[in-house]
């Protein structure tokens, strides 16, 4: 969505695709529910997208010094990150969403290595699907620490939010 210098959208649209569920001009956008002007391979009111969530919004792969390697790519690896969402006592915590159902294990492995070498806690979604067509709602997952594991599953039952 936005420009960086190291690092091209095209041709992912993986935000233009619902995947990270937006608000665009007051239209949600979800799974399954691309935005309005979205053709699919790119918008087709590039100069006119709106700031936010447009312009301002930039992926884990795309930011500068990003970690993640380029075949880390949302388009590629089927995943998109966002990194330091949230902490837990000090932890730096990222979030994962799958660019379809789950993330696939090489990426899910990638981000687990990174997570456990790095000494960070991975919040990461699977989507749902209900009647055979992706819903809004996401099934989360949590990789790290045990305390961690535990408090996140704690907030899960009773219904917090996680980051
Ligand atoms: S997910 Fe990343 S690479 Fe893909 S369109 Fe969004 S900002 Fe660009
Ligand atoms: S307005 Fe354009 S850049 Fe923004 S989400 Fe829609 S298709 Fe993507």
């Amino acid at each position: 969505m936005n420009k960086q210098k190291s690092r091209e959208c095209q041709p992912c649209t993986a935000c233009c695709d619902g995947w990270l569920q937006i608000v665009v001009e007051g239209k949600p956008v979800y799974p399954g529910k691309p935005c309005h002007h979205s053709t699919g391979s790119g918008c087709n009111d590039y100069a006119n997208r709106p700031v936010d969530p447009c312009q301002q919004f930039i992926c884990g792969w795309r930011m500068d010094d990003s970690p993640l390697p380029d075949w880390m790519k949302p388009s590629n690896a089927k995943v998109v990150v966002l990194f330091n969402q949230t902490q837990w006592r000090g932890m730096p915590v990222d979030v994962a969403v799958p660019v379809g159902r789950r993330i696939p294990p090489r990426a899910l492995n990638w981000l687990q290595q990174f997570a456990q070498t790095r000494q960070r806690g991975l919040l990461y979604s699977e989507q749902i699907v209900e009647n055979g067509q992706f819903s809004n709602r996401q099934a989360a997952h949590v990789y790290g620490p045990p305390e961690f594991q535990q408090e996140m599953a704690q907030r899960m039952q009773s219904g917090l939010p996680l980051w």
